[in-house]
């Protein structure tokens, strides 16, 4: 497979699925099974295989780690270092693990602080209990703050915090206390998501009580404005942190870097090939490394380009794009954009374009334009 690369793809960033929780949340769609010992442990054994497969093929020096789930904090803190050792983590300035706060003790956030991971991102969600009863989380508010405590007094400097909203008959009230009790916990970053039910999921029966778009929108721009008054600052349309603890990783995917996803379900992006490890163990465990991987078309890495780059706060870099297409961006696109420069929804500062706040709300509809 390798000859077919265009160059020697050096990899900086990596993805790993924990495809493991305790209970199914009502409304996820992420892929994970019940936790179960054994499960975990062919997991962790094809997980090394295939590591070592990659390694083989490609030079792998991660800046960035994350471990996503699931519940990756089901996972015990040596099962996770034995993973990051398998890495060459000279160059690793961030190794992010996402934790469930039901699974937390002091003893767990302290073992954790031996290995070499770096960031933590808390699954808050909402700081309501009546909020995290609907969405089936196993934890209540007062969960959330013990396991944050236990990760600061372990020595975690940065920790990163979700949330999400537009929940089904949510209060704005509701919604300010959640925002009010993540900013008094002073985490280095905030995420935010809408809250988006898939058809098979059990909260999908209550998806007509969510709240109206309006609503939801205003939803929004609350959050943003006490977070940015809380000296946050917003860098993409869902991701709020204090000055230099933007997440790495999540920058990775807006900047067209190339990620070695691992584990089921995962995705990876390399040298303009795309793939997606089956979303059910047993196939992954049965997989062959590189089946699935697709070329992407010029068209459509342009397309993608655009849409991940204007994600950023920062916007899309026009001598990037440039570079990448060896097109003038404002010239190619200039019926496509003529309004939205117009009515401010997009506007140019220096070398780049970018959405204006009032179109981050309606940012998915600006991108159906590049499509
Ligand atoms: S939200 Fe997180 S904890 Fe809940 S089922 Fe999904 S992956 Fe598991």
């Amino acid at each position: 497979m390798e000859e077919i690369f265009q160059t020697d793809p050096l990899i900086e960033h990596i993805y790993i699925h924990v495809p493991f929780c305790l209970k199914k949340c009502d409304y996820c769609s992420f892929y994970s099974e019940i936790f179960s010992e054994e499960v975990k442990n062919k997991y962790l054994t094809n997980l090394t295989k295939e590591i070592e497969a990659y390694k083989a093929h490609f030079k792998i020096q991660p800046r960035t780690i994350y471990f996503g789930g699931g519940t990756p904090s089901l996972l015990l803190p040596e099962e996770i270092e034995s993973i990051l050792q398998r890495f060459n983590t000279s160059n690793t300035i961030e190794a992010t693990l996402e934790i469930n706060p039901v699974s937390i003790t002091c003893e767990y956030a302290n073992k954790l602080k031996q290995t070499s991971i770096n960031r933590i991102s808390l699954g808050a969600q909402s700081f309501v209990d009546e909020e995290l009863k609907l969405l089936g989380r196993l934890h209540n508010s007062k969960q959330i703050i013990k396991a944050y405590d236990h990760l600061r007094a372990a020595g975690f400097t940065n920790i990163s915090l979700d949330l999400i909203y537009g929940l089904p008959r949510q209060k704005k009230s509701d919604l300010l206390f959640s925002i009010e009790k993540s900013i008094e916990l002073d985490p280095e970053h905030i995420s935010t998501y809408c809250l988006s039910l898939d058809e098979d999921v059990p909260l999908f029966s209550q998806k007509a009580l969510i709240p109206d778009d309006e609503t939801v929108s205003e939803f929004y721009y609350l959050i943003r404005k006490k977070l940015i008054s809380a000296g946050f600052e917003q860098y993409e349309i869902s991701n709020f942190a204090r000055k230099r603890f933007e997440s790495e990783h999540n920058l990775c995917y807006w900047k067209d870097k190339f990620y070695l996803g691992l584990g089921p379900a995962a995705a990876g992006y390399i040298d303009l090939f795309r793939y997606t490890n089956p979303a059910d163990i047993k196939k992954y465990f049965q997989m062959d490394l590189f089946l699935n991987w697709k070329k992407i078309s010029d068209e459509d890495h342009e397309k993608e380009f655009i849409f991940l780059a204007l994600r950023k706060t920062k916007g899309m870099n026009l001598k990037d794009f440039q570079f990448s297409f060896k097109e003038n961006f404002l010239l190619k696109y200039e019926k496509e954009i003529a309004k939205y420069l117009e009515n401010k929804y997009l506007e140019i500062a220096g070398d780049f374009i970018r959405l204006t706040p009032k179109s981050y709300f309606i940012s998915n509809e600006i991108f159906t334009e590049f499509m």
